[in-house]
């Protein structure tokens, strides 16, 4: 039988363990570390931004805020560089919220265009591989992450590339500008 939030947390709350961390190659930082105290669960999931399509940023923006477009999809980048050499969200036009909401020929559309997009990023020069995914629990309308990590950094792999992200220096904007115009380049390739 699944476990109850509740049951999880008095299960969990006074036995959480440290991970080895200072000896793991790719977590970005060092010093002494505990892992922070278990809170107990709400009565409901935290409410995400633009819940059933109300107020829904990603609805109401415009074309003009993406990067690419086709007639059910819309890639856009961060609104400003950050320490991966290009991070790129997809999301469809129409308010859905998890993956498996989508009808089957949008869904299969989704994999094709995941392919595609993540090809297109790893196009660039210096990239060494794309990291994509989907979290969905900061606003509700459905989006994909990919995140180029760089290439030949062993300390960058895996998934504390994400937190790289904010620990790298942004990447200079020029070279941010070339890399999403390098992107669309092969996207419109494609
Ligand atoms: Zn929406």
């Amino acid at each position: 039988m699944p476990e109850t939030p509740e049951q999880l947390y008095l299960r969990a709350a006074k036995a959480l363990r440290m991970p080895a961390v200072q000896e793991w190659d790719t977590f970005p930082f060092d010093g002494e570390m505990r892992p922070r105290a278990l809170q107990p669960p709400g009565e409901h999931e935290v409410r995400r931004s633009g819940e059933g399509g109300v107020d829904c940023k990603a609805c109401a923006a415009p074309d003009s805020d993406f990067l690419w477009t086709t007639e059910r999809w819309r890639l856009h980048s961060l609104p400003r560089p950050s320490g991966l050499p290009v991070i790129l969200l997809l999301q469809p036009r129409a308010h859905y919220g998890e993956p498996g909401d989508l009808p089957d020929a949008m869904a299969a559309e989704l994999g094709t265009l995941l392919a595609r997009i993540e090809r297109a990023v790893r196009s660039i020069d210096g990239v060494g591989r794309v990291h994509v995914c989907r979290w969905g629990d900061g606003s509700e309308h459905l989006h994909w992450w990919f995140m180029a990590r760089p290439a030949r950094f062993p300390q960058l792999i895996g998934s504390f590339a994400a937190i790289w992200d904010d620990v790298l220096p942004a990447t200079p904007d020029s070279i941010w500008r070339d890399n999403l115009a390098l992107v669309i380049r092969e996207l419109n390739r494609a």
